[in-house]
């Protein structure tokens, strides 16, 4: 029999029988990380609001809970089987000022949009999951930035400081997690929301695409929507029972970059007095964070959520099989997914290394593409972007790989947005540099805007389609 431990009498029972704010303070080996080398994270420790912010992030109830994130666990091991599919989307960086239900709805409307040119194109079930709802923290290739020489700390995401270019702005506060963790809580809300409340329901499918211009992408899409209203009809009129059209479950997932953060919001589940981190059903290293014997491989390594590791285009086979050791050494299928962003011009060299070694050593894994972040480049007018070819030509390219050695391509992981923008060139409906200036909106990494997103969507249907 195992025993849990007792909660503490001031603890509050945020979702009895799920997960208490219990024991997390003293569990073994949860703060091993505070030993070990530790990259990327602001100099904030000896902040007079430090150890407030901290505690009362860790008195405040999960953001979700172990149950969901078991069960993410479980459609996770059916991606890892080749038999659904995982896509991940959403900002670079969320904004505190981007919490509003327009921005939340039209980047979830977009992400059901995909999922269904997925789901339908490829007859597989999908994975639905935002870059939402916690991805606050950013990792930077330096930790100042100085302009007319004028040298201040770097902007690490709202989570830490503020973009503006000030003094004021950029001191790095540790109070903002707080403010994260609120924002984080009204977005995840309203996901909750939309998801379950009927507005995911796919009799409405072809509601979704209302407010879109005319362009090649949503005409594909209406014609889509169109057969699957008819479908859905011609199902109804039979007699057919559609509860199961009516909500969608829907995860969130950030970056698991700020230890601080991540470590306050950790709870033990109180059915298994096992550890999980609350702030996100899963989360991922990224690729300038995972080296093995660093503080973020130790503390996720200790946690229950499933898990993702970002490999860019230097990663060894070596390393790749020393991470699953490291992260998944019970072999659990759903714990460990790598999400590649090797860039167009890599992968078709690099990855299939990668993957035969994975594959021969019987580990079962998700295999994750990432098209954006080893394909941006800079323009000719200072902006950061993406060539949409590019990010196409990364996809093929992952579906090539998977497909000449017999595994399984098992997801999608892009920054797009529901809003129109203009951060990444070309698509259907052309973007080019000159509307930078007026419709470029991410603090951070370029996104796919709505029809763009659309567009790629509709790609990996039809490459998901040739592999299976
Ligand atoms: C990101 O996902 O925004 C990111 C920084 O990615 P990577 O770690 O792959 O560079
Ligand atoms: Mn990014």
């Amino acid at each position: 029999m195992t025993t849990t431990p007792e909660p503490r009498s001031d603890a509050p029972l945020t979702a009895p029988g799920e997960i208490l704010h219990v024991g997390a303070a003293d569990y073994p080996g949860l703060d091993e990380w505070r030993s070990l080398p530790l990259s990327q994270q602001p100099d904030w420790r000896g902040h007079e609001d430090f150890d407030s912010a901290y505690a009362e992030l860790s008195a405040h109830p999960p953001l979700v809970f172990a149950g969901e994130v078991d069960k993410l666990k479980r459609r996770l091991a059916k991606v890892a089987n080749g038999e659904a599919f995982l896509l991940q989307g959403g900002d670079c960086a969320e904004t505190f000022d981007g919490v509003t239900a327009d921005r939340i709805s039209a980047k979830i409307k977009t992400i059901l949009q995909m999922a269904v040119v997925l789901t339908y194109g490829a007859s597989l079930p999908v994975v639905k999951m935002g870059r939402m709802a916690g991805q606050y923290a950013k990792p930077r290739s330096s930790d100042v930035e100085t302009r007319d020489g004028v040298t201040l700390p770097t902007f690490r995401g709202e989570i830490v400081n503020g973009f503006e270019f000030t003094e004021e702005s950029r001191v790095p506060d540790p109070k903002r997690m707080v403010a994260a963790y609120h924002k984080s809580a009204a977005t995840l809300n309203l996901v909750r929301a939309f998801t379950e409340g009927g507005f995911a329901d796919l009799r409405a499918v072809q509601q979704w695409n209302k407010g879109f211009m005319q362009n090649p992408a949503h005409a594909r899409y209406e014609q889509l929507a169109g057969e699957i209203d008819r479908a859905v009809r011609f199902m109804e009129a039979c007699g057919a029972d559609f509860e199961g059209l009516k909500r969608t479950e829907f995860y969130a997932a950030h970056e698991a970059l700020l230890l601080d953060y991540e470590r306050a919001l950790t709870r033990i589940d109180s059915r298994t007095g096992k550890p999980y981190v609350t702030s996100g059903h899963f989360v991922w290293i990224g690729e300038r964070t995972r080296e093995l014997e660093g503080a973020h491989m130790d503390y996720l390594s200790r946690v229950q959520n499933p898990v993702g590791v970002k490999l860019g285009p230097s990663t060894t086979p070596e390393t790749v099989l020393q991470i699953i050791e490291k992260l998944d050494p019970e072999r659990e299928p759903g714990r460990l997914t790598f999400i590649v962003r090797m860039g167009a011009s890599n992968v078709r060299e690099k990855l299939p290394a990668l993957v035969t070694a994975v594959r021969d050593s019987g580990a079962k894994v998700v295999w994750v593409t990432d098209p954006m972040h080893g394909n941006t480049i800079t323009a000719d007018n200072g902006y950061k972007t993406r060539r949409f070819d590019d990010i196409l030509d990364e996809v093929r390219g992952f579906f090539e790989v998977h497909r000449s050695l017999g595994t399984y391509p098992g997801g999608l992981h892009v920054e797009m947005t529901g809003d129109d923008v203009a951060e990444c060139l070309g698509g259907s409906d052309v973007v080019d540099e000159s509307a930078f200036d007026q419709r470029y909106e991410s603090l951070v990494d370029p996104r796919l805007n709505h029809k763009q997103s659309l567009e790629l969507a509709f790609l990996v249907a039809e490459s998901l389609t040739q592999v299976r």
